[in-house]
């Protein structure tokens, strides 16, 4: 195995996004607008712009991991224009804090544009990350870790993965088989033929006589 990599459903979305805007609530802190670190924030931050009627959403974008769990060196802030977060209470969303150097990027970023107070949250904790979010849903040890694969990211994750994998031109099933050994992952609710066929239409993969290859 090279490592473990999990399929992420809608359904846990919806819960862990849920759940943190449950937190948010009791805690009693009100935000006033929310910032998605983009990309992997910006599915659950629109979701907590909704549960917790906030319309004052931003984007700040960072980028770190280059390719599906390779670190690309370090994280970087890509300016695209600043919220105008002057004086409010903000909420910061993203997926899942891992070194934790995206959301101190990203918080050191947004407390220089002189917001009241700041709140980061993500769904996912991996223990180890050098930065801990006030709220989120899932805590995650090191042992535990995974590649997660988002559902807003399935195409990018899966053709990273074929391709450091499959070394022969395979069918859907070997390539699950493939997917299973390496990364343990489980195809139980996904149609992964159809996610294939995806790929061959943007031209990531090739089909041929019922092989796929890249
Ligand atoms: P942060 O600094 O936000 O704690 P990292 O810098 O570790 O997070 O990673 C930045 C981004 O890379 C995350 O927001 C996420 O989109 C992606 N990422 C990092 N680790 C994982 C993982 N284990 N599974 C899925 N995506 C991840």
């Amino acid at each position: 195995m090279q490592f473990r990599a999990k399929l992420v459903s809608w359904a846990e979305i919806e819960k862990w996004c849920r759940n943190i805007g449950k937190q948010v609530i009791n805690s009693g802190f009100i935000p006033e607008a929310i910032i998605g670190l983009s990309r992997g924030g910006l599915v659950p931050a629109r979701m907590l712009s909704d549960r917790l009627w906030i319309k004052d959403l931003y984007a700040v974008k960072t980028e770190h991991w280059g390719f599906t769990a390779t670190k690309d060196g370090k994280a970087v802030l890509k300016r695209q224009g600043d919220p105008n977060i002057n004086g409010k209470r903000v909420l910061v969303l993203d997926d899942i804090t891992d070194t934790g150097e995206s959301m101190k990027l990203a918080f050191d970023y947004i407390k220089s544009l002189s917001p009241a107070e700041i709140r980061t949250s993500t769904m996912l904790h991996i223990t180890r990350s050098s930065f801990k979010p006030d709220f989120y849903s899932e805590e995650i040890n090191e042992e535990k870790w995974a590649w997660f694969i988002f559902p807003w990211n399935v195409y990018e994750d899966l053709d990273n993965l074929i391709g450091r994998s499959m070394v022969v031109p395979s069918s859907a099933s070997d390539i699950e088989n493939i997917l299973k050994d390496d990364y343990n992952i489980s195809f139980a609710d996904v149609d992964l033929p159809m996610l294939l066929n995806d790929l061959v239409d943007s031209g990531r993969l090739k089909l041929e006589k019922g092989k796929y290859s890249k």
